[in-house]
């Protein structure tokens, strides 16, 4: 043990960070059992310990727990911020009080109507939303949440108008406070369940996935707004049961529970609570609901102090309460890190210095022999003239007048390496976004692997096979290198439309094979964000192999990257080549880049193509040396010979 003789060193202070050490998964596994088993005791117990006040207020907060719940699968999963929440809620309460007192059926039997009720509304009023992303997505919540407020609100006859309804009839077995709150406990317990389940299944991932980026998730095949509105509807619908056991509990319904400050109580709860993770939200609830008891009545200033308390927790807790135990984890690391230097991280190893080393000494004639060499390995592999795998004509953009892509035809045959070049603004990003259907053609026609597809949606042809990776890094920030990877494969094998099962026990072997061929294994359990950014683009291309790209579409792939970098995605793609057999069109502003790597080079200016030839056709071709060197037409593009 190295660590031993520094304690002694270092005294108590060391000693003491040193116990407190997180023994990482074992410590945390074992952890969240016991809080779970608390959870469950204290739960299952609180009518017996409790005064008949906080037992009241105990099973007010469990409620607000599926409440809460229910909001973050929108919230902290998906990244969807709803103000709208309590209109499910409150049509939850109200099927409960009309089907008892207006039709004289069971309050049971509004129980089980209110998901239904709420999945409807989620069905209608989540179409409408989600004509919008993000702030305006919000403000539609907000409009819906408002109407419906207001049209119980006028409603006089039918909900009581501003007084709601009181005295809703419940069964007799649930008249007692005891009875009641158990169960209330119990469907709370089943609906928090299923949530749970459906969290961490690949339904779950994809929604992770959107959180994280919504782009990539097209770009893994996912139907992003199919996966928002299914957040949405199950959201609703749990939101709609909160409310009916709510009518349940309290035995009333009136319309403010839809009012819009109702709405703010769960985004409350779940920034309080925690938001990144599951049970964040429900520690959140109970916290919010106790405080409001204690303090709401006695209190003019509650509305200060709850704004105190959420200002505290989004500056000194950022996760939440949920979120301190990794908060601290992470300091205690940082502490001792700090009160022991040696100890952190290990010293390079021999052969990893010596080929930092040798590849920082490449000089870039080197560099370019090297992949020239790599490009040559290749041809014994690929047939030298096979079909075109991507055929376009006529392809037209225009943004207002100018006309950034102006009449492209580009055939790119399968399997090689077909370059597009140009200066800055000639379109090539534009004509990229076209071939993957990222922008609408003006006109024009792309053929991919035999089929048409033109203006075909870009996650379809992700399906067809046709990937692309983007001028801007895109990755999955927040998961890890093996959950980007594993989403991927998901999204592109349709199980994201499972919500059961663990989405972290899928395609583990194959995730991690792909990891390995572009050189990341070390990096698996890391996340996404912490990568440098030659990894990340790494990551990128893995999971574009992950989708079974068999084209893939390259926007400045080493843009941006140091030397060493550069020289690591070159090898990266020749082994996507020569492993994957995958065919690349890629644009390049590093000459040396596509003159060692490329087949076939079609250069750009203005929006059309000028030449396209063999790389040294174009290379000494003299309209490319004057568009690129301007005057001093004299020295040659790339500095290495024939
Ligand atoms: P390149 O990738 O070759 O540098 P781009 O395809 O990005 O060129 O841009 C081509 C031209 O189209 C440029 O003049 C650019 O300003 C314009 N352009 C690109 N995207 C848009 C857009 N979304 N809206 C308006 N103009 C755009
Ligand atoms: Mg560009």
């Amino acid at each position: 043990m190295k660590a031993a003789p520094l304690i002694r060193q270092r005294g108590v202070t060391a000693l003491l960070l040193g116990l407190l050490r997180p023994r990482d998964n074992i410590a945390r596994w074992a952890a969240g059992r016991i809080a779970f088993i608390a959870v469950v005791v204290l739960a299952g117990t609180a009518p017996l310990w409790l005064s008949l006040g906080d037992e009241y207020t105990a099973g007010l907060a469990i409620i607000a727990v599926l409440f809460a719940l229910s909001y973050n699968l929108m919230l902290g999963s998906t990244g969807m911020v709803s103000f709208g929440h309590a209109a499910p809620y409150g049509l939850g309460a109200f099927t409960v009080a009309l089907v008892t007192t207006k039709v004289h059926g069971s309050a049971i039997a509004g129980l089980l109507l209110a998901p239904v009720i709420g999945a409807g509304f989620g069905v209608v009023a989540g179409i409408f939303c989600l004509r919008a992303v993000r702030l305006y997505f919000a403000l539609l919540t907000l409009a819906v949440s408002q109407l419906f407020y207001v049209a119980a609100f006028q409603s006089y006859g039918l909900t009581g108008g501003d007084n709601g309804i009181h005295g809703i009839p419940i069964p007799d077995f649930l008249n007692d406070p005891g009875s009641v709150y158990y169960f209330a406990l119990g469907i709370v317990a089943f609906g928090s369940l299923v949530l749970f389940v459906v969290t961490r299944s690949p339904f779950g991932a994809a929604l992770n996935g959107i959180r994280e980026n919504r782009q990539r998730a097209t770009f893994v095949g996912l139907t992003v707004k199919r996966y928002e509105l299914a957040a949405f509807v199950i959201a609703s619908t749990f939101a709609a049961v909160a409310g009916a056991l709510y009518a349940i509990y309290d035995q009333q319904a009136f319309p403010g529970l839809m009012y819009w400050t109702a709405s703010g109580i769960p985004v409350v709860m779940a920034l309080i609570g925690g938001m990144r993770v599951f049970w964040g939200p429900a520690l959140g609830a109970v916290f919010y609901t106790f405080l409001a008891s204690k303090v709401q009545n006695s209190t003019v200033y509650w509305d200060l102090i709850i704004g105190a308390v959420l200002l505290f927790i989004v500056l000194a807790l950022p996760g939440g309460i949920a979120g301190f135990p990794a908060r601290a984890a992470g300091l205690i690391r940082r502490l001792r890190a700090r009160s022991m230097p040696t100890v952190r991280g290990s010293p390079p190893t021999e052969e990893g210095t010596l080929a930092l080393a040798a590849e920082a000494a490449l000089s870039a004639p080197a560099r370019l022999q090297a992949v020239a060499e790599g490009v040559r390995d290749r041809s014994e592999i690929t047939p030298a003239e096979g079909d075109f795998i991507l055929e376009a004509h006529g392809l037209v953009k225009r943004f207002g007048g100018l006309a950034a892509v102006d009449g492209v035809d580009i055939r790119v045959r399968r399997g090689q390496v077909h370059a597009v070049i140009g200066p800055n603004g000639a379109g090539k990003s534009t004509l990229f976004n076209l071939i993957s259907g990222q922008l609408r053609l003006d006109a024009g026609s792309v053929r991919f692997d035999g089929r048409d597809v033109t203006g075909m949606a870009a996650q379809r042809l992700v399906r067809a096979g046709l990937g692309r990776s983007f001028q801007t890094t895109a990755v999955f920030p927040g998961l890890t290198a093996l959950d980007n990877v594993r989403l991927a494969i998901m999204g592109i094998a349709g199980d994201t439309r499972l919500p059961l099962g663990a989405a972290s026990r899928r395609h583990c072997a194959r995730a991690a094979r792909i990891l390995d061929t572009v050189g990341l294994t070390a990096h698996s359990s890391r996340r996404a964000a912490d990568l440098s950014h030659g990894d990340q683009r790494a990551l990128e291309l893995a999971i574009s192999i992950a989708v079974g790209a068999r084209m893939l579409v390259l926007d400045e792939p080493t843009a941006g990257m140091s030397p060493y970098e550069t020289q690591r995605t070159l090898q990266m793609l020749r082994r996507l080549i020569t492993v994957e057999g995958v065919t690349l069109l890629l644009t390049e502003h590093d000459m040396e880049v596509v003159f060692g790597i490329a087949d076939r080079v079609t250069v750009m200016a203005e929006g059309r193509v000028l030449i396209e030839g063999a790389p040294a056709y174009v290379r000494t071709h003299p309209e490319v040396i004057r568009l690129y060197l301007g005057e001093d037409a004299r020295k040659p593009v790339v500095e290495v010979g024939p």
